[in-house]
């Protein structure tokens, strides 16, 4: 049985949801203890129980200690089973973060999924949904995976009720590493204001902003309208898109903060990127070492990417995943915002 001591690093949720996800890809038990030990409120969370019950649905696990508040958990995986799924957070809790529980096993699973997500999907300290659209699941789709995502419902704090589908499909043959050392040339920017349920004066304030902040034209700058029983709640997402990667800044509104004052974070975050050569954001670089290290220990071939910063979100991980996997990370920074991580193949002790 694997032991991951959930205060280390990050000491988050995050520690949790690659145990789950490299147990399922592995089927190696796993102990955890101390689970969000470095949060205000520690121990499994609604959203993190949610995590923990989409794995064992997948798998047919077993699981001591999957209980609100628990700081232990046992974790004991069965074979992934393919289907149809549908998996529900039950609060405004990110469900985008309960897919990335199950998606790693269901792309290297014997069959395609498909999946109904609801909860959270624009949550503040989590991928939003269309980060895991356009950012994520394009990196996983030139692994091989078949992928596709539709958002059908934003859901924001408190109300939720939020949904989106995925469909899953593992590769044909073997998951295909590959090396992301550069954007490529900048295809695309532009600007989208959620704000279902709030005065159309917020939207506009919020893009006026952003659109003088960072320079942009007026067809650069968008108000998708809300569908019905969405919000309230308030995104402001940034989409800059190159030629080998995208990235979404996101920015959230919250009441007793000006609109000008939600445009500055997403503008400070967008310059943050683009002063930096790394390819991958802050945040798709901890979320995309766990599905580059599966395809590098599947296959033996090493693969790197450049990243704009090393979070104690990524350096956590890393650790996590080499707890499971056969594999060496090794980041070399390159500038104040520029690193190279590097995931290479290692024989296990005694094999
Ligand atoms: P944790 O704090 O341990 O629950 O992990 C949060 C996860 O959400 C990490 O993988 C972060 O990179 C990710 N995350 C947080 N904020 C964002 C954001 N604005 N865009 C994309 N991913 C995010």
């Amino acid at each position: 049985m694997i032991e991951i001591d959930g205060s280390a690093g990050e000491g988050g949720g995050q520690v949790l949801r690659s145990a789950l996800a490299l147990s399922l890809c592995t089927r190696q038990p796993v102990k955890l203890r101390g689970i969000r030990a470095r949060r205000p409120r520690p121990g499994l969370m609604r959203q993190h129980l949610a995590c923990v019950n989409a794995a064992m649905q997948v798998s047919g696990a077993k699981a001591w200690g999957a209980e609100l508040g628990s700081c232990e958990l046992v974790f004991e995986p069965g074979p992934v089973r393919p289907g149809d799924y549908s998996f529900s957070v039950g609060t405004a809790g990110s469900c985008c973060l309960v897919f990335q529980t199950v998606l790693p096993a269901l792309m290297v699973a014997s069959g395609p999924s498909r999946l109904l997500l609801g909860g959270g999907t624009h949550n503040p300290m989590a991928p939003p949904f269309h980060f895991v659209q356009r950012c994520f699941a394009p990196l996983l789709a030139r692994l091989g995976v078949g992928i596709d995502l539709q958002l059908r419902r934003l859901g924001f704090h408190p109300a939720g009720g939020g949904v989106f589908a995925a469909e899953v499909a593992p590769p044909a043959a073997q998951l295909q590493p590959f090396d992301l050392d550069s954007r490529g040339p900048l295809l695309d920017t532009y600007v989208e204001c959620f704000a279902p349920g709030l005065p159309a004066r917020v939207v506009q304030r919020e893009l006026d902003a952003i659109g003088a902040g960072l320079g942009l034209l007026a067809d650069q700058l968008r108000a998708p309208a809300a569908r019905s029983n969405e919000g309230p709640g308030n995104a402001l997402l940034v989409t800059v898109l190159h030629e080998h990667v995208g990235e979404v800044v996101t920015a959230f509104g919250e009441k007793g903060v000006t609109s000008e004052a939600v445009a500055e974070v997403a503008i400070s975050g967008v310059r943050a990127y683009m002063d930096s050569a790394g390819a991958l954001g802050p945040h798709l670089a901890d979320q995309w070492m766990l599905p580059l290290a599966l395809a590098v220990s599947r296959t033996g071939t090493p693969a790197s990417f450049t990243c704009t910063d090393l979070t104690l979100h990524a350096t956590t991980n890393m650790g996590v995943i080499e707890a499971f996997l056969p594999v060496a990370f090794d980041a070399v920074q390159h500038g104040p915002a520029s690193w190279q991580v590097s995931v290479s193949h290692r024989l296990l002790p005694g094999t």
